[in-house]
């Protein structure tokens, strides 16, 4: 069976999500496109799914009987409208990051998938579908005691006038406060952020470098560094630091080269390229569940503690230095 999917949003990752279920993955199809930008969509259609139906709203799409499931790739703030419309309809869903630009919008979601009392929900978290990640968590596992420190980084060459200082949370480090915890299994107690002296690379509205510092449910003591007008490239550290050793994240594969009296290798630019097969097989992995009717991968509830724990690290920059607490209800069954 070809499970017949709906893409709401039809920019730059909704095009890339098109093309991969059309052009690479396997046991799907898509058969419908919205967007609130009629233009928009009407490329998107003819450039990679002409045979698509381009539907008026994001919930017509959901209920429509040409569609099994839904995969969100609107603007933020109107993922939880469209996902909760899936979910009236019974239909498995992917949603982009984030699942809800508030912890309530989040928590309606978890709600009202926990109300239907089967997953459909799939949060596109691509970075635990990361070979790189998924070999660390091996490691952390089984090989170096008890974690009981992680030093990461999220770096960025550049980023454009519109990126402003909350962004350095909500965009960037969000894919940090989902990966660290799968990888250690646990949640955040506490945030607070601290700034270094200003980059003179940054533009006024953005606070350039930042350190972010998390506490675990367990004590792990975590630090991110944030820098996004780092200049040399698009670079994601993580080192686990062990009761019996070390494990640090592997660098993305590249050639090592000697020339010039240098021992070079290169280092990726583009954000784009760093994750670019776990987008293939976090959405694969959505299709095969949702050919059964359900989701798997990042959860809704995954979702929901993203956003809070990101909102408290948005009030800790707000107030630098001091320590915010973050606290979660107890953990619905159906997530366990
Ligand atoms: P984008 O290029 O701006 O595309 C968003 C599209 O949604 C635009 O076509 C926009 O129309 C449309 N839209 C806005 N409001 C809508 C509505 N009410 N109903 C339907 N469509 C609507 O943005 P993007 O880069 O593709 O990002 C989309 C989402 O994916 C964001 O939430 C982003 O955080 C997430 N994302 C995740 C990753 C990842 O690494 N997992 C990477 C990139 C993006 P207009 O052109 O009229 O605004």
């Amino acid at each position: 069976m070809t499970l017949r999917i709906g893409v709401i949003g039809t920019g730059a990752i909704g095009r890339d999500h098109m093309r991969r279920i059309n052009q690479t993955l396997s046991g799907a199809k898509v058969t419908a496109v919205s967007d609130v930008n009629i233009e928009s969509v009407r490329t998107a259609r003819a450039d990679l799914a002409p045979e698509a139906e381009v539907v008026g709203s994001g919930e017509e799409l959901a209920a429509s009987a040409g569609v099994d499931a839904v995969v969100v790739t609107s603007w933020g703030a109107t993922h939880e409208q469209y996902v909760l419309a899936a979910i009236a309809e019974g239909k498995p869903v992917f949603c982009e990051k984030p699942l809800s630009t508030t912890a309530a919008g989040a928590g309606r979601i978890v709600e009202a998938e926990t109300a239907f009392g089967r997953r459909l929900v799939q949060v596109g978290f691509m970075r635990r579908y990361d070979a790189g990640y998924r070999m660390l968590k091996a490691v952390v596992e089984n090989e170096i005691g008890r974690p009981l420190m992680v030093h990461a980084a999220h770096r960025n060459p550049s980023v454009p006038e519109q990126y402003i200082t909350p962004m350095a949370i909500q965009d960037t480090l969000i894919h940090e406060i989902d990966v660290l915890r799968w990888l250690l299994d646990d949640d955040y107690v506490s945030a607070q952020v601290i700034s270094p002296r200003r980059t003179r690379h940054a533009h006024a509205r953005v606070e350039d470098p930042q350190i972010v510092l998390l506490e675990t449910k367990s004590g792990i003591r975590i630090d991110v560094e944030i820098f996004v007008n780092c200049r040399y490239g698009y670079d994601i550290q993580c080192q686990v630091v062990g009761e019996e050793g070390l494990a640090s994240l592997p660098d993305p594969m590249a050639v090592v080269m000697r020339k010039d009296a240098k021992l070079q290798s290169a280092i990726m630019t583009d954000w784009k390229d760093r994750f670019i097969d776990s987008y293939d097989l976090e959405l694969q992995d959505f299709i095969k569940a949702a050919a059964r009717g359900t989701a798997s991968g990042p959860t809704a509830w995954d979702g929901y503690v993203a956003a809070v724990s990101s909102d408290a690290c948005v009030e800790a920059q707000s107030r630098p230095g001091s320590i915010v607490p973050i606290s979660l209800p107890a953990r619905p069954a159906l997530y366990n």
